[in-house]
């Protein structure tokens, strides 16, 4: 039996084109600045796409997303800043840097949030103190099994953000599956925002990158902290180029991958012993409750050891598999009668 691996869509591997365009790729010192860009050609004319595709001024090549999302607090804010995000976002549950007093030194402002948008009466009421300096959104949205926030509601939150002169941060690290479960452009998804970071090192199978997009000036101020903090990169092109390809020709295939989720949600939905949000099922991202008073712990633990089925322990109530390029529908049918008859077995 060979195992079915659906822990993360980080597993993607590059194309054998993806791989081809990194070995011809130009390439220069990307820390060396020329007028306002780096000297990588290939990370130049990545950004120039990045930017084009959120409809912003500009954009900037970062290592990784926790990076991303770091640099834009950074820009946006200063120590001690007060940040608003939701209990359950990646920045906050995920990734701490900002929040950490020895890193960031920012403190959060927990608002609940349901569907990915704030309660805005409780939102409203924070921005009024006048003492919030950004607020975070997340799209899609991870922990919520991978829901997609629509442009509307998004324009929404960030209209009254703005009218307390709060800028709003996305962190959108699978901003393209949440485009692609939407039918919108990307850019649609970002039209308020003030900056915007996603991966293409997820779904869209780079094997490194992240990017941030904003107004010219903003990108200008983080590529200078870009360098404090380590995130400037040399010859970069080899992986920007990678990026600029996944951008080009594989967000459009990201539908695959939903439709496989939406498969394999379908397939345990009346398992015994599992509980299945079929619902949050939009994107790539099928979240799992076992009921058979197991923690997700054992359960993931034993689904791969009987099974060779491979999920993500999110809490203790909660695993989640999630599909990716690489994954095929024939490989989810089969995951999903593995589940099946695992499920079975757990009385
Ligand atoms: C993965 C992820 C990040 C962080 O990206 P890394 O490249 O792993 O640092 C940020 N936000 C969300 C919602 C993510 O899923």
């Amino acid at each position: 039996m060979n195992k079915i691996d659906l822990r993360s869509d980080t597993l993607t591997q590059p194309t054998a084109e993806m791989l081809q365009i990194m070995i011809t790729a130009p390439s220069g010192d990307d820390g060396r600045a020329k007028n306002t860009k780096g000297e990588d050609p290939s990370a130049v004319s990545a950004e120039k796409y990045a930017a084009e595709l959120t409809g912003m001024e500009d954009a900037l090549f970062v290592p990784s997303g926790t990076m991303g999302n770091t640099l834009a607090a950074i820009t946006h804010c200063r120590r001690g800043s007060k940040i608003i995000v939701a209990e359950n976002m990646h920045l906050y549950k995920a990734e701490k840097a900002i929040f950490d007093p020895d890193i960031g030194g920012m403190q959060a402002v927990l608002v609940p949030q349901k569907g990915g948008v704030y309660d805005t009466a409780l939102l409203e009421s924070k921005l009024k103190t006048g003492e919030i300096s950004l607020v975070c959104l997340e799209n899609s949205y991870n922990f919520e099994g991978g829901i997609a926030i629509s442009s509307k509601d998004i324009d929404m939150l960030c209209e009254l953000c703005h009218k307390y002169h709060v800028p709003v941060h996305l962190d959108g690290a699978r901003l393209f599956n949440a485009a692609a479960a939407l039918q919108v452009e990307a850019c649609e998804l970002c039209a308020k925002v003030d900056s915007v970071m996603f991966c293409v090192s997820k779904g869209l199978c780079a094997p490194i990158g992240s990017f941030i997009a904003a107004k010219a000036e903003w990108i200008l101020a983080a590529r200078q902290k870009r360098k404090l903090i380590g995130g400037q990169l040399r010859q970069v092109g080899i992986l920007a180029a990678a990026g600029e390809y996944a951008l080009r020709n594989l967000r459009q295939r990201l539908y695959e991958d939903h439709q496989n989720a939406a498969i394999l949600a379908s397939a345990l939905a009346d398992c015994p012993n599992i509980r299945v949000e079929l619902d949050s099922v939009m994107t790539n991202i099928v979240m799992v409750y076992p009921q058979n008073g197991q923690t997700a712990r054992q359960w993931i633990d034993n689904l791969a050891n009987e099974q060779l089925v491979l999920a993500h322990y999110i809490n203790d109530n909660a695993a989640r598999f999630v599909t990716y390029h690489g994954i095929t529908t024939d490989d989810i049918r089969e995951a999903a009668a593995r589940i099946r008859t695992y499920c079975a077995n757990t009385i």
